[in-house]
Formats: structure tokens, sequence, C-alpha cells
């Protein structure tokens, strides 16, 4: 656990990323000259598919990026569990904590759950679709017991977007 002040920052940026599908600026559909200007450039990862050159991975820290050839991104995985949210510690984000913001930002879970070890909370928003997603069972395993307060794992965002 990081120091109070160092989770409350976190926290904000969940806020922001939950209401605004971006997170400290970083986001579907910012370009990558858009987001070097604000935070320098990004770390290059390798290409997404073995035989393309794009989509290519990017990333902020342990957030990641998949940028399209337009040089925009058009996914953006914010891993959570027992790391950080950019360089701020976020271990220990529940659902207890999210739950109002996400459902006042018009977030819902899915009808039909796929999996009895995660919890889904997601929207879609004009043409983004971000989910929150977080693990129910104290193991991660299907059969496992069931946490009291299902702990934020990652946060996905994906644009549609083709192309030209
Ligand atoms: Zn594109």
């Amino acid at each position: 656990m990081g120091d109070p002040g160092e989770i409350d920052a976190a926290v904000r940026l969940l806020v922001e990323l939950a209401r605004t599908d971006r997170i400290d600026g970083i986001g579907c559909r910012a370009s990558l000259a858009e987001l070097a200007d604000r935070h320098g450039p990004a770390g290059e990862g390798g290409p997404v598919h073995e035989r393309s050159r794009w989509p290519r991975w990017f990333g902020y820290g342990n957030l990641q990026l998949e940028v399209c050839r337009c040089r925009v991104v058009e996914m953006m995985v914010v891993p959570v569990w027992h790391g950080q949210v950019l360089d701020h510690p976020a271990e220990g984000v529940g659902l207890s904590l999210l739950r109002p913001v996400l459902t006042a930002a018009g977030y819902t879970e899915p009808p039909t759950p796929k999996l009895r070890s995660q919890l889904l909370l997601d929207r879609e928003s004009g043409g983004i679709r971000t989910s929150f997603v977080f693990g129910a069972t104290a193991d991660g395993f299907e059969n496992g017991p069931l946490l009291d307060d299902p702990e934020l794992v990652k946060v996905v965002s994906h644009a549609w977007h083709t192309c030209p």
C-alpha cells in the first residue's frame, strides 16, 4: 500500500478516466504527436500482429496503447492489479470505492456475466467503449472464494476506427 495521498492521486486519475475515457489526457483518439507534446515521446513496443508494421504498441509506464497507422490511439489498457496507475500506487482500489463514480458516469454491468471471477462495468460513449474490470474471486480462479469488495484489475478502452 502506498501512502493515502498517492492513492488519492490514483483514484483521481481513475475518476477522470471513468468520466472522459482519458487518463491524464491519454486515451483513444489521441494522436501520438498530441501525447508527445504533453508527456514526452511514448515508449515504443513492437507491432501488434507479427506480419504487419501497424498497429503497434506504445506506452507510458505500465499503460499500454495500441496505435494504428494514422498514429492515433485505438486501444488503451491500464493495468492496475497490484500495480500503479501511471506513477501512483493503486493497490486495493475496490468496487465499493468506484461504483458510485462509474454508475453516475453511465457504466452498467452486462446482464449475463461471462465469468464468475470477473466483474465488469462498462459503457459506450461517442464510439469509445471503456470497461473497468474487477477481480471477483480471492485467487483469480473461477471456483475461488468471492471477495467482499472486488478489486480493480485493469481498465480497457477501445475506439471504433477504420484507417482510411
Ligand atoms: Zn487509423
